[in-house]
């Protein structure tokens, strides 16, 4: 490829802080709040214009992972709080049953309070923003991380900072810092998809199709336990899908959806789009957005065409860009292994707790379904969340040192706030000790992150 050489220039260094969060999304806004909170001045740095990341920007149908199988609860403290502050404004009924049998229960979330209801917690912290501002490179005193650089409104601007908290998902602070990845050859990452919302649901009608055809879906419950909820949780509509592509109505062939129906509102999340992409170039992200605008006017048509109940429905939302659900993953000083889950491990620097199944889509695959569901939780260390090679930065989120399938289990939502609170907390003590982060006293760390509510073991 050809090159072009740019002029040098004088970029002024605006301030510094004792943390810097680059990334405002699932990890991130809780990792900004953990280090404010432990007393770190703290910035906070988000490339589009609004907080809660994935959560927010791809509709989730919910958040999950924070009980084990066995109903063991693995995620509390910071992420816990928020939750409670979602029920609290009639941004979510909590944790509810899931109705699929997938996991034991599930947190829906109305998006458009999620951003709200984050922002808030996280100015309440403390924690100063910048909105529209990506990361573009980073400042480095040999080979340790001293701060980011940005561009947006203002320009081309640095800031100074003791610890970098890399939340981008794409761990693009890590790449532009000259970290190592974790690499498997010949191993196409998992699609990316864009969820989407209809609107205009009778879900009366349509809880009556399930009831009558029981066996076209995946459930945990009685079909009679559906009627009267809320919020509703379906797995299935294979018939359907397949005479939907025999007929052409779609032109991506799949055997199964997931449905999170809001009743109230008449409103249900559909999860089916899927693209072959990697993530982490340009072109192949604008290729996926093309393909999936497309598939998710295809299924809309295909609700309105073969689902009863959902004749007159309409898309209300789609997701503001494309979910990815796995790109880079540093090299971190140790690596959480496809063994370390499936075996419950344990680790001493342990500082968060896993459990959601292994959920590894299939990039050519028509099923939503090739979990490995695990028998417990397993620890997550500190060491997974530190590069091997370069100091002053650590990452939370799904860019962490995982085995691929590892990963396809901890890149839940519920995990990822989990990690930002460890991510926070030990960078704002890193920060006020003046030590690099794996010199912590684990111990130290364990025991902060304990008194703060997190789960640990
Ligand atoms: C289609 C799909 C469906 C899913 N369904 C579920 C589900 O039902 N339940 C569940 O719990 N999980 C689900 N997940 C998984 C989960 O949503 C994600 O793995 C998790 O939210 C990732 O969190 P994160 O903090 O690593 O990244 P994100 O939440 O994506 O946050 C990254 C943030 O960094 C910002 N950013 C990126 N690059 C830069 C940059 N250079 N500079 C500044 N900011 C930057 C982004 O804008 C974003 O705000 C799903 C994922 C996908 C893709």
């Amino acid at each position: 490829m050809k090159t072009i050489t740019e002029a040098a220039r004088q970029t002024p260094l605006v301030e510094t802080y004792d943390v810097i969060v680059a990334g405002g999304g699932t990890a991130g806004v809780i990792a900004a709040i953990a280090s404010a909170r432990n007393g770190a001045r703290t910035l906070l740095v988000e490339r589009s214009g609004f907080l809660g990341g994935h959560i927010a920007s791809q509709l989730l149908e919910h958040s999950a992972g924070w009980f084990d199988a066995a109903g063991r609860r693995i995620v509390a403290g910071l992420p816990q709080e928020l939750v409670d502050r979602l029920v609290s404004a009639g941004a979510s009924p909590g944790h509810v049953r899931d109705d699929t049998g997938y996991t034991l229960s599930r947190v829906p979330v109305n998006h458009e309070m999620f951003k709200s209801i984050v922002t808030g917690m996280v100015a309440q912290a403390g924690v100063d923003l910048l909105f529209f501002s990506p990361v573009v490179g980073v400042l480095k005193d040999d080979d340790k991380v001293s701060g980011l650089i940005v561009e947006n409104k203002s320009g081309r601007t640095a800031y100074g900072a003791d610890v970098v908290i890399d939340c981008t998902g794409d761990a693009d602070v890590a790449e532009r810092a000259g970290c190592a990845f974790l690499s498997e050859a010949d191993a196409p990452t998992q699609p990316v998809s864009l969820l989407f919302k209809l609107g205009g649901i009778d879900h009366q009608a349509l809880l009556k199709h399930v009831a009558a055809n029981e066996q076209d879906f995946k459930l945990g419950v009685a079909t009679a336990a559906l009627v009267g909820e809320d919020h509703v949780n379906l797995w299935g509509f294979g018939p359907q899908l397949a005479r939907a592509f025999d007929d052409g109505t779609v032109s991506l062939k799949r055997n199964e959806l997931h449905y999170s129906g809001w009743v109230r509102s008449g409103e249900a999340v559909i999860n089916v789009t899927r693209f072959a992409a990697d993530a982490t170039r340009s072109e192949a992200l604008a290729e996926a957005e093309i393909a999936l605008r497309r598939q998710v006017l295809e299924f809309t048509e295909f609700f309105r065409r073969y689902i009863p109940g959902a004749q007159n429905c309409f898309l209300s939302a789609s997701a503001s860009c494309v979910g990815v659900r796995e790109s880079r993953r540093i090299k971190g000083r140790n690596i959480l292994t496809d063994n370390d889950v499936r075996t419950g491990r344990r680790f001493e620097d342990a500082v968060l707790r896993g459990g959601f199944p292994i959920d590894s889509h299939d990039p050519k695959g028509a099923s939503l379904d090739s979990a490995e569901h695990l028998a417990s939780g397993y620890d997550i260390p500190l060491s997974v969340l530190v590069p091997a090679d370069v100091d002053g930065l650590i990452v939370a989120g799904r860019c962490i040192s995982a085995e691929r399938k590892a990963l396809a289990s901890a890149r839940i939502s519920g995990t990822c706030m989990a990690m930002g609170q460890a991510a926070g907390t030990a960078a704002a003590m890193a920060s006020r000790l003046g030590k690099p982060l794996p010199t912590l006293d684990i111990g130290d760390l364990q025991r902060v992150l304990a008194e703060q509510g997190a789960i640990l073991r």
